[in-house]
């Protein structure tokens, strides 16, 4: 596997950022960095990034890229006279995963300092408490900086209600077997594989213009993307996702994405179903170009195809996304080879769609 090393950066650049739903400035000063190239920017009131390929022509249709610039995140809700944080959820999270994390809460410096999400410790509880831990909520759990009280948490950690909270979690690649652990590859995985594969197509023609956009706050909701379309006025979309992968905790006749099995294609969730001629279009282009590519119907999830094909003309959505294990974790794990493969496959996709395809879809 060919591992292109200023992808791999980006890929943890962006993975590393703090981006929690609302707070993707970060994410947002890394993703322009690597965007420059590829054509003008501008930004919308809710930091939405929009990027225009410089090779677009106007007056044909427009192929509209999505991935969303945000991961599920917390926020704090008050400071207890302890000094420990009482917080919320940004997005929905794998609650079990939460205490024993370490975390960066933004404070009103604008500095991340460090903390970990804590619970009553099992020495100090009762018996029928340790029975019950299992059934431990958000509402049992508390963010330790390592104050000692309310003043100390104010003054001197300058702690505030409002401010984020994401994982302190570092990117790491592990060449030998492909493995990428970090946070957040719930979206920026995505992310990352929309500006590989505009990079790739520097100077190239294609058959329609294409705008792409980093859209904040999905994971509350396909909510921004309702502002994004009403800009850019697609006339069909390619969803990106880091979308979670079930091979470890299924039936093997039931898995629907696997790692190492190339990006998946989802036909369905509880927010959208994806253009089905247009998906069997993107599956059938798959197998004629070699690339490997996964499917799946699921009963939960969303995504940003839903708010897309539901403004203006309904322009056929599909969503291709890089498969990543525990995604709304504070740790995931993720493969080049399914990225370079998500970037080969919208490579493809943009390459092939037409202003004839769009007409006879
Ligand atoms: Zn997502």
């Amino acid at each position: 596997m060919q591992v292109d090393r200023n992808a791999l950066r980006m890929i943890q650049e962006l993975s590393d950022a703090p981006g929690a739903s609302g707070f993707e400035d970060a994410v947002v000063a890394v993703a322009r960095n690597y965007c420059a190239l590829i054509g003008p920017m501008e930004e919308d009131f809710l930091r939405n990034l929009y990027i225009r390929r410089k090779e677009n022509h106007g007056g044909r249709p427009v192929v509209m890229l999505d991935a969303h610039s945000d991961e599920v995140g917390l926020v704090v809700h008050s400071i207890k006279p302890n000094g420990t944080l009482r917080f919320l959820m940004l997005g929905s999270w794998n609650k079990n995963a939460l205490i024993g994390t370490k975390v960066l809460v933004r404070n009103a410096d604008g500095d991340y300092i460090p903390g970990i999400i804590a619970a009553k410790p099992v020495h100090f509880m009762t018996s029928d408490e340790e029975k019950r831990q299992k059934t431990v909520d958000i509402g049992d759990m508390v963010i330790d900086v390592g104050a000692v009280s309310y003043e100390d948490a104010v003054e001197n950690f300058r702690v505030r209600m409002g401010e984020p909270v994401v994982p302190d979690t570092k990117f790491a690649y592990d060449e030998k077997r492909d493995l990428m652990f970090g946070k957040g590859f719930d979206c920026r995985i995505g992310c990352a594989a929309m500006i590989e594969a505009l990079r790739r197509l520097d100077g190239k023609e294609l058959p329609c213009d294409v705008i792409a956009v980093l859209s904040t706050q999905e994971e509350l909701g396909p909510r921004n993307s309702k502002v994004t379309v009403h800009r850019i006025h697609p006339d069909i979309a390619i969803v990106m996702e880091g979308c979670p992968a079930d091979d470890t905790f299924t039936e093997p006749y039931a898995i629907q994405t696997a790692l190492k099995k190339g990006p998946m294609f989802r036909h369905l969730d509880v927010s959208a179903i994806c253009a089905p001629r247009y998906q069997r279009w993107a599956l059938d282009l798959a197998a004629r170009k070699g690339i490997p590519v996964q499917e799946s119907v699921r009963q939960g999830g969303g995504n940003n195809a839903a708010s897309i094909q539901t403004a203006l003309v309904g322009a056929p959505s599909i969503v291709c996304g890089v498969p990543v294990r525990y995604a709304h974790s504070p740790n995931c794990i993720s493969t080049y080879y399914d990225f370079e493969k998500s970037v080969e496959m919208v490579i493809a996709l943009l390459e092939n769609i037409t202003p004839e395809l769009i007409a006879a879809l």
